[in-house]
C-alpha cells in the first residue's frame, strides 16, 4: 500500500452520490471521474492520512477513503477526502489539493451505522496522531500547498 506514497494530488471537487455523509457528520469531497483515474491503478483501496488544502486556504489533516463505487456497479474507484476541519460552506467546485501519506486499514463493511461511525472516528485519532509526527508534519509546508509569492494566478 506505501509504494505510491507520498502521493501528491489536485482536482476539482465534484457532487458525490448523496450517501448521506454530511449527515453522519462526515462529508467527504469528491474527485472527479477522470482525477481518480490519474490515481496509479494498482494503489490499495482503504484508508489513507495525509493533508488537504482547499484552493488558497490552510493546510488541513485530513482522512482519504479510496473504494469501489456502489453507484457504478463497483466497477469504478471513488477517492473522497475528509478534511478534520470545520467548514462556514460548502466547496463544491473548488480545487482541493491533497498529499496521501500513510495507510491506516482497509475496506470493510460494517454490521451497523454506529459501528461505521466508530470506525471512522478512530480513523480520525489515527490520523491526528501520525500527522503529528516530525516527518508527515514537513509535508504541511510542502510548496505543493502554497502558489509562489507574489505570482498572480491567472499570469
Ligand atoms: P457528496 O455526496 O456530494 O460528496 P457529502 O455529504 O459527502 O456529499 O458532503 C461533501 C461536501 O461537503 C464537500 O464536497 C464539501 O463541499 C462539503 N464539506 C464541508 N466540510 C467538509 C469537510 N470538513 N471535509 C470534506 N468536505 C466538506
Ligand atoms: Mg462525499
Amino acid at each position: 500500500a506505501m509504494r505510491h506514497l507520498p502521493y501528491f494530488c489536485r482536482g476539482e471537487v465534484v457532487k458525490g452520490f448523496g450517501r448521506g455523509s454530511k449527515e453522519l457528520g462526515i462529508p467527504t469531497a469528491n474527485f472527479s471521474e477522470q482525477v481518480v483515474e490519474s490515481f496509479p491503478a494498482d494503489i490499495s483501496t482503504g484508508i489513507y492520512y495525509g493533508w488537504a488544502c482547499v484552493g488558497n486556504g490552510d493546510v488541513h489533516k485530513m482522512v482519504l477513503s479510496i473504494g469501489w463505487n456502489p453507484f457504478y456497479k463497483n466497477i469504478k474507484k471513488s477517492v473522497e477526502t475528509h478534511i478534520i476541519h470545520t467548514f462556514k460552506e460548502d466547496f463544491y467546485g473548488e480545487i482541493l489539493s491533497i498529499v496521501v501519506i500513510g495507510y491506516i486499514r482497509p475496506e470493510k463493511n460494517f454490521d451497523s451505522l454506529e459501528a461505521l461511525i466508530s470506525a471512522i472516528q478512530e480513523d480520525i485519532e489515527e490520523a491526528k496522531r501520525q500527522l503529528d509526527l516530525p516527518e508527515h508534519l514537513k509535508l504541511k509546508e510542502d510548496n505543493f500547498f502554497h502558489l509562489p509569492e507574489g505570482k498572480p494566478v491567472n499570469h
